[in-house]
């Protein structure tokens, strides 16, 4: 299987190294017969071609099996007609990514995370209030007047019926619940098409409960009560704000890992941006993409039947967590000093020993 990696900008090349080093260790480990092929995008790619993002690396992310993205910086691309082409946003389109999949969850120890959270948001990825690409051709926003500004917020029975199926499918492998999300009776034509398709899409689960909220009272609810919530279906923008705040509450916008999938392709994306703040000092958290290539193992053993590839996901998140516990392992904005490689370097150890320990007993 041909991975595609592509490190992005400022932290992104740090903690794609980290997340590679442990993904390379668990495709030994667990004989994965895994292949990666690394190409620069963003800042890296522009100074060399003239373009954030070149037409062949979206071929090669189509002709990849699955991509590992690192965050980039788009605030400080040129403007598009210049070569400064979204990268993230335009790889989603591309391969139609509609599955934006965000896992938060409370450790034990770690500060600020509070206890009992264990959710996955399932966020519509391809059309809502992301009006800079939710058309077909052209913007979602423009101005009739000088001084008047207008975005579009698309929902379609279509988009809205697959991210339900894809929500009430994970629902099933998890606690059978999901909570769904709009603001129906504000945005009553368009929240009411995405809340009447989940409606729809739950009479083919029974055994799966669910319930409809409004965005406001459920980032209170998510807040004061969140044992109450687990997999939480919601629209593009919404579900945006609402996952960042989740994995906030889970200790640190660094632990924000992200799947974007499709039917046919996926692709690991930290949920969180490329932080140019701390870039270059080794002190970004790589947790988040680690664990977002281990949904992707996840992913791909599910999609090709290859329990392997689901176990050594399985691996990698539990190896995580080991390093994760132990306060001499944690990154600074967990309130530890560990650096960014030496992270990645813990993971990889905690993956061998626990493959070690599974050797021993079998
Ligand atoms: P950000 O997520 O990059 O940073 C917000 C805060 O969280 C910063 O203080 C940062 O230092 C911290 N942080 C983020 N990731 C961290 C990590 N792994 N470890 C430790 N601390 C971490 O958000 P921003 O500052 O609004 O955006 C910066 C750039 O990222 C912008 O150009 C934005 O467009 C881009 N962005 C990219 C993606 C993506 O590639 N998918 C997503 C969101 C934002």
């Amino acid at each position: 299987m041909n991975i595609l990696v592509l490190p992005g900008d400022d932290i992104g090349p740090e903690i794609t190294a980290a997340a590679l080093a442990v993904l390379e260790r668990a495709n030994a480990v667990y004989s994965l017969g895994l292949k990666f092929e690394l190409r620069d995008v963003g800042v890296a790619s522009y100074k060399k071609i003239g373009t954030t993002l070149p037409d062949s690396i979206v071929d090669e992310a189509l002709a990849a099996d699955a991509v590992v993205l690192g965050p980039c910086g788009m605030t400080d691309y040129p403007p598009r007609e210049q070569g400064g082409v979204n990268v993230p946003g335009t790889i989603r389109k591309r391969l139609d990514l509609y599955a934006n999949i965000r896992p938060a969850r409370s450790r034990a120890g770690l500060q600020k995370a509070l206890p009992k959270l264990d959710c996955l948001i399932v966020r519509e990825n391809t059309e809502g209030f992301y009006s800079d690409r939710n058309m077909f051709l052209g913007s979602g926003e423009f101005m009739p007047t000088e001084d008047v500004a207008l975005s579009v917020r698309k929902i379609t029975a279509k988009a809205s019926r697959r991210i339900a199926q894809v929500a009430f499918d994970y629902a099933k492998r998890r606690r059978k619940h999901v909570t769904a999300v709009g603001k129906r009776h504000v945005l009553q034509l368009s929240d009411g098409i995405f809340i009447n398709q989940a409606t729809a899409v739950a009479q083919q689960f029974p055994d799966v409960a669910w319930r409809e909220m409004d965005i406001d009272a459920m980032a209170a609810d998510l807040y004061t009560r969140p044992e109450r919530h687990d997999v939480i279906l919601i629209t593009n923008m919404f579900g945006d704000v609402l996952s960042n705040l989740a994995v906030a509450m889970s200790g640190s916008l660094g632990l924000a890992a992200a799947l974007n999938a499709s039917d046919r392709y996926a692709v690991a994306n930290a949920g969180h941006g490329s932080a140019p703040d701390i870039a270059g000092e080794d002190i970004a958290n790589p947790t988040g993409l680690i664990l977002s290539t281990a949904m992707l193992l996840d992913w791909l053993g599910h999609r090709h039947g290859r329990t392997q590839l689901m176990q050594a996901g399985r691996a990698v998140e539990g190896a995580v967590d080991a390093v994760l516990a132990n306060p001499a392992t944690r990154s600074k904005d967990l309130g530890g000093s560990i650096g960014t490689h030496a992270f990645g370097t813990a993971v990889v150890a905690q993956l061998e020993k626990s493959a070690n320990r599974i050797a021993q007993t079998v």
